[in-house]
């Protein structure tokens, strides 16, 4: 009988249980493999529990697979308001879809009401659950930016993120301390050098190193 992972408090606003289903055996199993394979004692005490806290880990870190962003987007405020918004510094961590490797930092977002908006909570909520899921930064801050493009009434969408690869530094090229950055812009920012030039300055204003 196969346990499945469902119980993250946090997520039930997003994650029907019955979709939210992680076969925690089957990774064990994979994990204990990759052990042997590298030419580890899997039943040495220090590992003994390393597969069940792997599956646990990668139930977490994954959870996005399983959760809609969408949700969090249906509930929003008619407001006169027209300005840009912009919400700052959103840690996010993810996995690269390459090495299965973290990497982590800021996403900045912006965008332009038209006639509604969001909740200020809410972006913080997509960036999460689309970083919950084996990504590469690019894709990353395309969905981001897509998907308020398409939920939301707006004339137009920002987002930068700015991370850290442990790809970088653990293996390959290891140069560690690098950032890196990546932009979608959507609709009017796209479009419009001045408003382009406008949110990059508000998101780089107050964010060191960049
Ligand atoms: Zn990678």
């Amino acid at each position: 009988m196969n346990e499945f992972l469902s119980d993250c408090p946090d997520d039930r606003e997003s994650a029907p249980s019955e979709s939210f289903r992680v076969d925690l055996d089957r990774i064990r199993n994979a994990v204990r493999e990759i052990l042997i394979a590298v030419g580890e004692n899997p039943d040495r005490e220090g590992l003994l529990e390393t597969p069940d806290r792997v599956a646990r880990m990668y139930a977490e870190v994954f959870r996005g697979l399983h959760q809609d962003p969408r949700v969090h987007l249906a509930k929003r405020f008619t407001q006169k308001y027209d300005e840009m918004v912009t919400v700052r510094d959103i840690s996010y961590s993810s996995f690269c879809e390459h090495h299965l490797l973290p990497f982590s930092g800021k996403a900045h977002v912006a965008y332009l009401p038209a006639g509604k908006v969001v909740g200020l909570s809410k972006i913080p909520r997509i960036v999460d659950v689309l970083s919950r899921r084996p990504q590469v930064q690019e894709k990353l801050t395309e969905q981001i930016a897509d998907l308020l493009m398409e939920e939301l009434d707006v004339l137009g969408v920002a987002v930068v993120m700015e991370g850290t690869h442990s790809c970088m530094t653990v293996r390959g090229v290891q140069k560690p301390g690098s950032t890196y950055i990546t932009s979608a812009m959507r609709g009017a920012f796209r479009e419009n050098v001045a408003t382009r030039m406008e949110v990059l300055s508000l998101i780089h204003g107050g964010s060191r190193g960049v």
